[in-house]
């Protein structure tokens, strides 16, 4: 029984507080807090057991002492935006308390994914006697878990993995994104990356791409070469990974729309000054598209998103491909959430509940590929995230 304080009301956290209300045994109290304390409140109404909610600024270390302090978890869970992660965690250190979030930090002036900033807080929190779990959504996260239980179960070697995100659904926008605009803008329109034979590779963005027949009816789509944090932890804990790659599916009209926009100067992240005020064309940009919490009611289709994997088992080369199928409209029917949200937010609430049984624990920063995979993939089969493997 804990104590859990929720920051970000944004469509993961609303899926997160769903999900964690579902599971009164672990998680006894909830608090929901974010900068916009209404958002917060729509949520608790919507969630049939009562649960608090706060506003609070998450860039300000002392308001998020002082929230802790008040409300007192065992964890915080930080779904609000990467931008957040620093602060949050230097609170966590003040007040000793737990920390899990589910996307790597970046400075909002650089577009850059990168998991230094967060792994330099390994000591400190050693020394505090307190855990951070990193990237526990589902990529990063479940796509870390699948590969370590694919290294515990199938493999003695791993040497490829392809990791390969498709969403097959559609809002009937013309343009919009399926979480926060701005982190999936500056995301979709980085310098791709993978890693191969010991060193890093870059590639313009999106100029890498190729035909995956997806399962389950999906069939073909057109995958697109990008780079994601979870590539730089897997490469650090899975020795011997020869080529390590990230592929997306974006539909054509998603990528025609970007490509006007990013022509027209309105994906930049540098300040420009607008009528004698500086603003940021991303940020303004943000402001026009749907709020991705919006698109629940309107995505039908499915997510599958899952990892392919090479290596050798008992001296024998070996494909094992693993994934999950995510419906968006059951996933509104459930949580009110559309699938990309829902799978984000499912895996956080797992996470949470493996260190507060104590069944992942730990003093320091962690990714989730170094934990046992077991009980994670036993939960996400008992939480709405079933998966499925097939040894080629
Ligand atoms: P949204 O933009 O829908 O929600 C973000 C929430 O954070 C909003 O409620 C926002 O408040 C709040 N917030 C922003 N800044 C602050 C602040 N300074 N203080 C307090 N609250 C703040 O984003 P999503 O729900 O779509 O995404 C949440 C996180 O999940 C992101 O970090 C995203 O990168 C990550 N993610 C991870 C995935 C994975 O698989 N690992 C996949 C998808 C998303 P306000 O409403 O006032 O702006």
């Amino acid at each position: 029984m804990a104590k859990v304080l929720i920051i970000g009301a944004g469509g993961v956290g609303q899926v997160v507080a769903h999900k964690c209300a579902q599971v009164p045994e672990v998680f006894s109290d909830i608090c929901m807090a974010s900068r916009t304390l209404e958002k917060c409140k729509k949520i608790a109404r919507r969630i049939p057991r009562p649960i608090e909610t706060a506003r609070v600024d998450a860039d300000n270390v002392p308001e998020l002492v002082s929230l802790i302090k008040q409300f007192k978890p065992a964890l915080i869970i930080n779904v609000a935006l990467p931008y957040q992660d620093l602060t949050i965690m230097d609170a966590c250190l003040e007040t000793g308390v737990d920390y899990l979030d589910t996307a790597n930090y970046e400075p909002p002036d650089e577009a850059r994914f990168c998991y230094k900033w967060q792994w330099d807080y390994n000591d400190r929190f050693k020394n505090r006697g307190i855990m951070g779990l990193l990237g526990s959504g589902f990529d990063p996260g479940v796509t870390n878990v699948f590969c370590a239980w694919a290294k515990k179960k199938h493999f003695d070697e791993i040497h490829e993995i392809d990791i390969i995100d498709c969403n097959a659904g559609d809002h009937g926008h013309p343009f919009a994104t399926n979480f926060n605009p701005e982190i999936n803008i500056r995301e979709v329109s980085a310098i791709g990356k993978y890693y191969e034979d010991g060193e890093w590779k870059e590639t313009p963005p999106l100029s890498v791409s190729k035909i995956f027949d997806f399962p389950e009816g999906i069939g073909e789509r057109k995958i697109y070469l990008m780079y994601h944090e979870e590539l730089e932890s897997l490469v650090k804990h899975i020795t011997g990974i020869k080529r390590a790659k990230f592929w997306m599916t974006f539909s054509d009209n998603y990528l025609k729309h970007l490509e006007v926009l990013e022509n027209v100067g309105m994906t930049r992240i540098d300040p420009v000054i607008y009528n004698g005020q500086e603003i940021i064309p991303l940020q303004f940009l943000k402001t026009l598209l749907p709020d991705p919490a919006s698109l629940g009611p309107v995505t039908i289709g499915r997510t599958c998103i899952g990892c392919l994997i090479n290596g050798i088992k008992d001296g024998k080369e070996k494909n094992y491909y693993i994934y999950n199928i995510c419906d968006h409209q059951k996933c509104y029917e459930e949580v009110k959430s559309q699938a990309v949200s829902y799978t984000t937010g499912v895996p956080a609430m797992i996470g949470a509940m493996l260190m507060l049984t104590g069944k992942w624990r730990g003093k320091g920063v962690f990714n989730m590929e170094e934990f046992d995979p077991e009980p994670f993939m036993e939960k996400l089969n008992l939480h709405g995230l079933p998966w499925t493997e097939i040894n080629q």
